[in-house]
């Protein structure tokens, strides 16, 4: 059975008190399933409190940082570390497009950071935005995320903020297979809700989705997470 992943990204959303609140919602309605792996990304400052939370309510989820430092630990100020972000993430999104867009991120700079992330024994989640974006070296696991899918309008572009279609998205992870080999998993990302995620789901190239604005509301969330769990 595949695995599928379902990886909210919540950005720059949520205090401690309120990233509280959704994982006492969510974490006791996840069910236990080998294959689904359910991964909250919050802020740094919240990581410690809602892997606390996740520990102590024995919850069957896992914890994201949305970054990490291409550098390791010494004299870089503001940046969090990979050999410091393990006490908390066991996965990291990794050039995602708002930071390649707001913090020009290259290709390279995500190259180093897949590296920090794999000494670290971090699962770097590498966002693709086209075929053409490059896979680093060792990172199993990308999310599909074209700009003009994301739910916020990072384009201007016609048709900018809807999601693609999971036929689409499907072609384009396949592509990604060819290119990279059959171990690569990918992840859709863009627009991603629970009235559609099942069709992404369902596609063969594909191996769950990043949800972005649809993961800030904890029902709203558990409505995808159960759908993937009807599959
Ligand atoms: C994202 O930015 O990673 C994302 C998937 O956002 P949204 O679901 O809001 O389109």
């Amino acid at each position: 059975m595949k695995n599928i992943w379902i990886i909210a990204n919540w950005k720059s959303n949520k205090n401690i008190q309120e990233a509280l609140d959704w994982v006492a919602k969510v974490g006791p309605q996840i069910s236990k399933e080998e294959n689904l792996k359910v991964i909250v990304c919050p802020t740094f400052s919240a990581l410690s409190e809602v892997k606390k939370a996740i520990q102590v309510g024995n919850f069957p989820m896992l914890i994201g940082a949305q970054n990490l430092s291409s550098f390791g630990i010494g004299a870089y100020t503001g940046e969090e570390p990979a050999a410091i972000l393990k006490q908390f993430a066991d996965l990291a999104i990794l050039g995602h497009s708002e930071r390649r867009k707001n913090f020009h991120e290259t290709d390279e700079m995500v190259a180093k950071k897949v590296e920090q992330a794999l000494a670290n024994s971090i699962i770097p989640l590498v966002c693709v935005q086209n075929e053409e974006t490059p896979v680093p070296k060792d990172c199993n696991t990308i999310a599909y995320e074209p700009i003009w899918a994301i739910s916020t309008g990072l384009t201007n572009t016609p048709g900018a903020g809807r999601a693609d279609t999971p036929e689409d998205a499907d072609k384009v992870a396949g592509v990604f297979k060819q290119k990279y080999g059959p171990q690569l998993e990918i992840i859709y990302g863009g627009s991603v809700d629970s009235s559609n995620v099942e069709g992404f789901i369902t596609q063969e190239n594909i191996a769950g989705v990043l949800v972005g604005n649809a993961s800030l509301d904890a029902e709203e969330f558990l409505k995808i997470v159960k759908a993937c769990e009807e599959i």
